[in-house]
């Protein structure tokens, strides 16, 4: 092993590209990748101690990985928390931090705006097994404190929102929910650490879909948590130890590696979903645009001193009318128009991805859920990768154009 030893100070870009596990004994620069699934001991004394954790080394896949290790580290850096530890995926993150911090009881409050999964998982799925939730707006900090309760645990946000970019004031959160004695865990997805660390803000746990910008290339499923050692010592590791939503090494060598360019992609991802969005703004049939980048977004001034300056890579438009089928069918036209953008319900791509939330990241809620998040049928998200601004906008206008020509 060679020691990656790092000066103290260095700056979270320089370390996203730096940080990382030792060396092998080869001195490769790339940061290597550790395929394996279990770890030979060097004697029945060692490994007892290692499975007690009374010794540091790797003992089985599930429990632990190098490649897994050097990510948890560079992404802790990143965020600015002691610790991390990644999932198999992000919905594996938050099924963890669920399990790890709640039990039958329990109370967690969460943003009614939130991912759809994530609203389906704790919503329907925890309440099974007796874990009760409130869901409020994601913008009113007097309904978040209206909610609370003396069993509430847990307080989780998400900003900006998917798909209409709402965001919310994480200090102020923090604040409320450490008043209440609880914690406050903050999905980090859309601006990623490059734009927004939410616990330098307060909050407790930083949670992300690797799967996203920090994979940032379409390739892997990846999930993390991000909070103090304590937590992810105590509370998170030993869930997955049991439960078995370990990173994949290879996947976590993919989204390692993404990190190192995190920093670039978002800023320039962000000023073209920034052109877009202001371009769009001027289009007739366009009814409405959620961008938290432009001056007339709700939380216009809160998303950018929250965000570095940037309003993110994720825009939204609106192309509906009052009728949801009528909207339905403008929507889907100016998808079923584009010649090579991507109809694709991911994001935190290189490449544009363009989707209908209401029919596909939101099709599993039911139609209450969907109008309290506000996710209407002639709703488009545009998920902006790298692509020049005049190509992005001229293979939307195909459908944006000709919407006049429906009934
Ligand atoms: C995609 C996404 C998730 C879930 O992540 P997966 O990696 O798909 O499991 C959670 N939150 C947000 C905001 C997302 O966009």
């Amino acid at each position: 092993m060679i020691p990656n030893s790092l000066p103290e100070g260095l700056h979270p870009e320089t370390l996203a590209v730096r940080l990382a596990a030792d060396r092998s004994q080869h001195g490769e620069n790339s940061e290597a990748l550790y395929l394996t699934s279990g770890y030979v001991q060097p004697s029945a004394e060692a490994a007892a101690r290692r499975f007690a954790g009374e010794e540091e080394g790797f003992t089985y896949g599930r429990y632990g990985n190098p490649t897994v290790d050097g990510f948890e580290r560079r992404l802790a850096a990143m965020e600015s928390t002691e610790a991390a530890i990644g999932t198999a995926s992000g919905m594996s993150a938050i099924l963890m931090m669920c399990l790890a911090l709640l039990k039958a009881g329990d109370h967690i409050v969460c943003s009614r705006s939130m991912f759809g999964s994530t609203i389906k998982l704790i919503g329907s799925d925890l309440a099974r097994f007796g874990v009760e939730s409130s869901f409020v707006s994601q913008t009113d900090l007097a309904a978040w404190r209206g909610a609370l309760r003396p069993n509430t645990r847990l307080l989780f946000a998400e900003t900006p929102t998917n798909p209409l970019t709402e965001v919310c004031d994480i200090a102020a959160l923090a604040a409320l929910a450490h008043d209440a004695g609880a914690l406050l865990a903050v999905d980090n997805c859309f601006a990623t650490p490059a734009l927004q660390q939410p616990a330098a803000m307060g909050a407790d746990i930083v949670m992300h879909s690797g799967t996203k910008y920090l994979d940032g290339q379409g390739r892997v499923m990846a999930g993390a948590l991000c909070g103090s050692q304590a937590l992810v010592t105590d509370k998170f590791l030993p869930v997955v130890k049991s439960g078995g939503m370990t990173l994949a090494p290879f996947n976590a060598w993919v989204v390692l590696k993404g990190l190192e360019t995190l920093d670039i992609r978002m800023r320039a991802q962000s000023a073209n979903a920034l052109g877009l969005a202001q371009r769009l703004q001027q289009h007739p049939g366009v009814a409405r645009v959620f961008y938290p980048g432009l001056a007339d977004h709700p939380q216009h001034a809160l998303a950018l001193r929250q965000q570095s300056g940037l309003g993110g890579a994720v825009l939204s438009l609106e192309v509906g009318s009052a009728d949801p089928e009528r909207s339905r069918r403008r929507a889907f036209h100016v998808l079923d128009c584009m010649r090579w953008l991507s109809l694709s319900t991911n994001l935190g791509d290189t490449k544009t991805l363009v989707a209908h939330p209401a029919s596909t990241s939101h099709g599993r809620l039911t139609e209450a859920q969907r109008q309290a998040a506000g996710v209407t049928q002639g709703l488009i998200r545009v998920a902006v990768g790298l692509e020049h601004l005049d190509d992005i906008l001229a293979d939307l206008a195909h459908g944006l154009d000709t919407l006049d020509t429906l009934a």
